[in-house]
C-alpha cells in the first residue's frame, strides 16, 4: 500500500465532524422558496418553506388534497371541471369576437378601408 486513498462519501469536515458545511446548509435553507399563504389573524404572509412543486407549506395544504376530475369522490359530470370552464371561457370570448365582427360588418360602408377601420376600432386587429 502506497497511501490510503480518499473513498469517503461524507462531505469534507475541518476536523469538526461534519459541521464544516453548516453556513452553506443554512444558506440554502433559507433560500428556500416561501409559502404564499396568508395568515388569518396577522395577515401576514406564512413565510414556512413551501412544499417542493407547491407553492403552498405542509400546514397550508401543500402535501395535496382531493383527487382531481373524475378521480375525486363528488365528481358527477363534468360541467365544472377546470378543462370544461376553462372551454367556455374559451367559446364565450370566440363567441363576443364573431359578434363584435358581425357589428364591424354592419357599421362598415362596404370598403375594405371602412371595415378594416371599424375592425381595428373595436380591437380586432
Ligand atoms: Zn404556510
Amino acid at each position: 500500500m502506497v497511501g490510503e486513498v480518499e473513498n469517503s462519501t461524507q462531505p469534507p469536515t475541518n476536523g469538526n465532524r461534519g459541521w464544516a458545511h453548516w453556513p452553506r446548509a443554512t444558506a440554502m435553507a433559507h433560500a428556500a422558496p416561501r409559502c404564499h399563504a396568508r395568515c388569518k389573524h396577522s395577515r401576514k404572509p406564512c413565510g414556512n418553506p413551501a412544499v417542493k412543486g407547491r407553492r403552498v407549506c405542509r400546514m397550508h395544504g401543500g402535501k395535496g388534497g382531493g383527487a382531481w376530475g373524475e378521480r375525486n369522490g363528488n365528481y358527477r359530470h363534468g360541467r365544472f371541471t377546470k378543462e370544461a370552464k376553462a372551454l367556455w371561457s374559451r367559446m364565450r370570448s370566440e363567441r363576443l369576437r364573431l359578434a363584435a365582427l358581425l357589428r364591424a360588418l354592419d357599421e362598415s360602408d362596404g370598403s375594405e378601408a371602412g371595415l378594416e377601420a371599424k375592425m381595428r376600432a373595436a380591437g380586432l386587429l
